[in-house]
């Protein structure tokens, strides 16, 4: 049986493994974007953001005396939805991209509503209070690819249409 600071632990760990696949994936895809800069730079912004909170989740890591160096295999277990998202070549893969991200963000949520609720248990004020802090960048980021979906889609189907114009991406 693990304590609760055992579980808090490994799920820090495991969302400190997501962030960096995040990251990973966020940049491919926005390396990929020609013909959409406001989606560029909204992922580019979510890159700065990203870098950010694996530094805050290694502090959280490194209070409670775990070594991110020794940090397992827990990368793997989002390898395959980071490459739904990152290494998209498809004809339409704007669009796939934006419905993936969509997703992605939104398992990020419940990862860290789950730990704001494990550090609470614990009694870890800090890393509820970080936890809090990325839940409100991974909202952010979710609503804001909510609201552009739509708009993406529409771009993307009238540049189809145009026999010049590059649609995909
Ligand atoms: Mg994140
Ligand atoms: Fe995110």
């Amino acid at each position: 049986m693990a304590t609760a600071e055992e579980n808090l632990t490994d799920w820090l760990r495991d969302a400190h493994a997501m962030e960096q696949q995040a990251k990973q994936m966020l940049e491919a895809q926005a390396g990929r974007i020609e013909n959409y800069p406001d989606l560029k730079q909204r992922i580019e912004k979510h890159i700065d953001e990203t870098e950010y909170q694996a530094e805050q989740l290694k502090q959280c890591l490194d209070r409670l005396g775990t070594d991110t160096s020794v940090i397992k295999d827990a990368t793997g277990r989002f390898a395959a939805m980071g490459q739904a998202v990152g290494g998209m070549v498809t004809g339409d893969e704007v669009v796939k991209g934006g419905i993936a991200s969509y997703a992605f963000e939104h398992f990020e949520i419940a990862c860290y509503k789950s730990l704001i609720a494990a550090a609470q248990e614990v009694g870890d004020q800090q890393t509820e209070r970080v936890c809090k802090e990325i839940l409100g960048q991974e909202e952010a980021m979710a609503s804001w690819l909510s609201e552009h979906l739509p708009e993406t889609t529409h771009q993307f189907l009238q540049r189809e249409q145009q026999p010049e114009a590059t649609a995909k991406r």
